[in-house]
């Protein structure tokens, strides 16, 4: 055995001399070209074990984790839980899957058509006019985006726009981006409600602006209901509303944000889409953008040809690439499969069943944990601990540990930054009853555990394999390695 979990610890043990996993009766001797004194002269120090153990280290530790495969996953701004196996397969296709990222348009047909199509479906939905499929995710979408407002003002000769305006309650990757892109970001504080206050933004904004991000729905799970004069009032300043579409899985089908005024938008496909989201694996993002940015999108794009579809290498004012050949394509085709298999109006009904599922633990559970705001939720609901809670000094972070004992992961904690101790909740659109009734269960015994002995509570998660984490040391000295 090479992992052990005692005493809170997971200790390696030696590996055993002359233990292999696989034996080779007649190894190949490679002949390589390479330098005597480049040679190993002595074997790698690598542990040495069978394969029951390298297999049973592997699987014990992933039983370790929380995954959306085993538990509930209530994180908040991060939408999609929700990968059918049936969008593998599709991906799996030889057809897709063999194809050469060089081959000739003319063996590409399927890809390009299924790239067609995908692009044209999602216009739609959005209301847009053009998409790029080609950014890898929504941060890079982002700087795609930005890349093409850039763009868009150089061509139009406007060389003092240099500002870009994000709200308090933006996700931390719109300033991010506006700094990778030598912008200055220009922050403006949000309404109590969380929504962008008109008035501020009327002050803000001028001839040195780019754009605005403007993340709908926004980070407290709340529709933006100005945002027509938000878009006028952008659009009298010169500058382009950008729209951070990663949760538009709360209104797919319902909205097409195209029509609110805006210029441009991101899709997070693992988060509206059904792909797998994390895991440093590729992932996908896209800008659809109106009429007046097409000329700037990333190349190539595809387009309908004489009897099938070819890749057009766009306008000389576009930006270029920003990831190699279509992006990644493999994660369109899972995003396509998604896409068959709904009708627009069967994305209303996501869309729809986003927001009641939150609504639904907000309801039950506001006694115990006071919303942020009564309002009616999005497809996000932030909460936080209520007085009887914080007055015996629990926080938010003891409600998070005291879920992993109960067998679920987490919610997001203290995001966004504008709510204090803010717990917010994400159950998704294809979370069952069931489950959510679980889940409410879960946290209203985690407050009655907490009020009767705060102590307890304090010393959670007292199931997991590692306890409660010091978070200051962890922060300040990391060990990266046991
Ligand atoms: C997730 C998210 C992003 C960033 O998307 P990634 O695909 O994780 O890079 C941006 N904005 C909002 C509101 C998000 O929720």
């Amino acid at each position: 055995m090479i992992c052990s979990v005692t005493d809170n610890k997971l200790s390696i043990e030696k590996s055993d001399p002359g233990r292999r996993g696989l034996y080779c009766k007649n190894p190949l001797r490679a002949k390589a070209n390479v330098p005597a004194a480049l040679r190993r002269r002595s074997p790698p120090r690598l542990p040495e074990l069978s394969e029951f153990d390298v297999v049973r280290h592997y699987t014990r530790l992933s039983r370790l984790n929380f995954s959306v495969d085993t538990h509930f996953y209530p994180l908040g701004s991060c939408t999609m839980k929700y990968n059918p196996r049936f969008n593998e397969e599709a991906a799996a296709l030889e057809g897709f899957s063999a194809l050469h990222p060089l081959a000739h348009d003319t063996c590409a047909q399927g890809t390009l058509e299924l790239l067609h199509d995908l692009s044209a479906r999602l216009n739609e939905l959005a209301g847009m006019d053009a998409i790029t499929l080609q950014p890898a995710a929504g941060a890079h979408s982002e700087f795609t985006g930005l890349l093409l407002a850039k763009a868009y003002f150089e061509d139009k000769g406007e060389k003092g726009r240099s500002e870009i305006v994000v709200p308090d309650s933006a996700h931390g990757t719109n300033p991010a981006t506006a700094s990778m892109m030598g912008f200055t970001t220009v922050n403006i504080a949000s309404r109590p409600d969380g929504r962008l206050d008109v008035e501020q933004l009327k002050a803000h904004i001028g001839p040195k602006t780019a754009a605005l991000m403007l993340t709908v729905p926004n980070t407290v799970g709340i529709f933006e209901s100005n945002i027509e004069a938000i878009a006028e009032a952008v659009h009298e300043a010169g500058a382009l509303l950008y729209l951070d579409g990663a949760n538009f899985n709360a209104l797919i089908g319902l909205v097409k944000p195209g029509d609110l005024g805006i210029d441009m938008m991101h899709l997070n496909f693992h988060k509206t889409f059904s792909t797998p989201h994390g895991g440093g694996g590729p992932g996908a993002g896209a800008i659809a953008v109106k009429k007046h940015l097409i000329p700037f999108l990333p190349v190539p794009l595809v387009r309908k040809a004489a009897g099938g579809y070819a890749s057009d290498s766009g306008d000389a004012r576009s930006i270029g690439k920003v990831k190699a050949f279509f992006g990644n394509t493999g994660v369109l085709v899972k995003a396509y499969a998604y896409m068959l298999a709904h009708s627009a109006e069967e994305f209303g009904e996501i869309a729809a069943c986003s927001v009641i599922n939150a609504n639904y633990v907000a309801a039950k559970l506001k006694d115990l944990y006071p919303p942020y705001s009564d309002e009616y939720c999005m497809h996000e609901c932030v909460l936080t601990p209520g007085r009887d809670m914080t007055s015996k000094g629990l926080k938010t972070l003891d409600v998070a540990k005291g879920l992993l004992d109960r067998g679920f992961h987490a919610p997001t904690i203290y995001f966004p930054l504008i709510v204090r101790e803010a717990i917010m909740i994400e159950p998704t659109e294809t979370e069952s009853k069931e489950t959510l009734d679980e889940f409410i269960a879960a946290m209203r015994n985690v407050h009655d555990e907490g009020v009767a002995d705060p102590q307890k509570l304090k010393d959670a998660p007292r199931t997991m394999p590692v306890k409660r984490l010091d978070e200051v040391q962890a922060a300040r000295q990391p060990n990266l390695r046991w």
